[in-house]
């Protein structure tokens, strides 16, 4: 795992700090998305597709810092849309780190080169570049050509900056292991601190609902890629959460456990699906109805969903809640993994292509209108 010790320790102390006071929900990462306004319009995204007045709006650095305060999670990641087109994200930055949270900022990272002299490194700070595989790959995923060298670009400035830098890829059903994997190479060769994925959400939202994976396929896909892993390879992730993607863990959603402000406010039940809002983290937490979401409780929108913000809460309260978890999290660390069935998985892996890339024109349009 290649999270610095000194973000395991306040997680880690964080966690037992609310066990021992007895307490049932509590938050990790707030997900905190200050606009949904993008430079990209990618095929899978849930986010960009509000109308222009919606777009245009952005929460102010003052609601960051109330949103974070009131949740008290020690971790903030701060997805979008993009945040490097928020005019005042380097502030809110600023205060984050002033305020000792550790943030993802995540980005597509087509900015990050030209922004990144407006940024101090600290180790609260890590650019979580949105990189979904090999060249090819992660410019059909995005919808832009060239989309992969200008991330690449922005990556290695950032290192050479000595900023702490990961890479976040999403997986949806048509992607090659033997690609993944390759990746992981090219990425670790950046010099970046670790990778972090997670399989595709269908997001009712999303212009391609084609390729969004059942449970199966999930399983099947990641124990490809994660079995008989290189030793350069880091993730920046609990390790039982990777083994939950690779089918060796059964874990129920802990959708409080990253929960989501935005411009609307509280976001019900988590960052993936909009069952109306809460005005106050208060009220999110002690009026939504938990039950009522996860696999177990059959509601068909979680059916099929082991994406990150819903599972890899439960990987971590489990490692750093329990002696028997802790241990877990120390051997899958250095674990290899080594699986002859997934080599040979590996080596039969049928590799569908995919059809020709589509630029999706919208994009600049909806820029221009949003600056309009
Ligand atoms: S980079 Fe792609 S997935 Fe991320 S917010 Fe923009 S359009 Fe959505
Ligand atoms: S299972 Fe997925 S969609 Fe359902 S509440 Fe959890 S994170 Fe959200």
């Amino acid at each position: 795992m290649a999270v610095p010790i000194s973000q395991m320790w306040t997680v880690a102390s964080y966690v037992l700090k609310k066990r021992f006071s007895g307490q049932k929900r509590y938050p990790l990462v707030l997900m905190l998305e200050p606009l949904f306004r993008c430079n990209l319009a990618c095929a899978g995204c849930g986010k960009v597709q509000y109308p222009p007045h919606v777009l245009k709006r952005m929460l102010s650095p003052e609601e960051c810092f109330a949103a974070v305060e009131e949740a008290g999670a020690p971790m903030v990641s701060i997805p979008g849309g993009e945040p490097l087109l928020h005019p005042q994200i380097v502030e809110i930055v600023n205060g984050l780190i002033a305020r000792k949270k550790y943030i993802y900022l995540c980005t597509n990272a087509l900015e990050l080169k030209r922004r990144i002299h407006e940024f101090t490194p600290s180790k609260y700070l890590t650019f979580s570049v949105h990189l979904d595989g090999q060249r090819d790959h992660h410019d059909f995923s995005v919808c832009r050509e060239g989309g992969w060298d200008l991330a690449v670009d922005g990556i290695k400035e950032a290192v050479k900056r000595g900023f702490r830098v990961t890479t976040n890829a999403t997986f949806f059903d048509g992607t090659d292991p033997n690609s993944v994997r390759a990746f992981f190479d090219e990425v670790m060769d950046m010099g970046v601190e670790g990778v972090v994925l997670s399989p595709g959400y269908s997001y009712e939202k999303a212009p391609d609902q084609k390729h969004f994976m059942g449970r199966a396929r999930v399983r099947r896909l990641f124990r490809a890629i994660l079995s008989n892993r290189k030793p350069n390879w880091k993730f920046n992730m609990s390790p039982l959460f990777l083994e939950f993607l690779m089918g060796d863990r059964k874990y129920e959603c802990t959708p409080w456990g990253s929960p989501a402000y935005n411009i609307f406010g509280w976001q019900r039940p988590c960052y993936l699906l909009q069952d109306g809002y809460a005005d106050s983290f208060k009220e999110l937490m002690e009026t939504t109805k938990w039950e009522e979401y996860g696999v177990a409780s059959g509601n068909p929108k979680c059916a099929n969903c082991m994406v990150s913000c819903g599972y890899e809460p439960t990987a971590v309260i489990e490692g750093f809640g329990s002696l028997k978890g802790f241990w877990g999290m120390v051997r899958g660390t250095f674990s290899k993994y080594k699986d002859p069935h997934a080599q040979k998985l590996l080596a039969e892996w049928k590799t569908e292509p995919h059809a020709p890339l589509v630029q999706i024109e919208t994009t600049n349009r909806s820029l221009e209108e949003t600056n309009a």
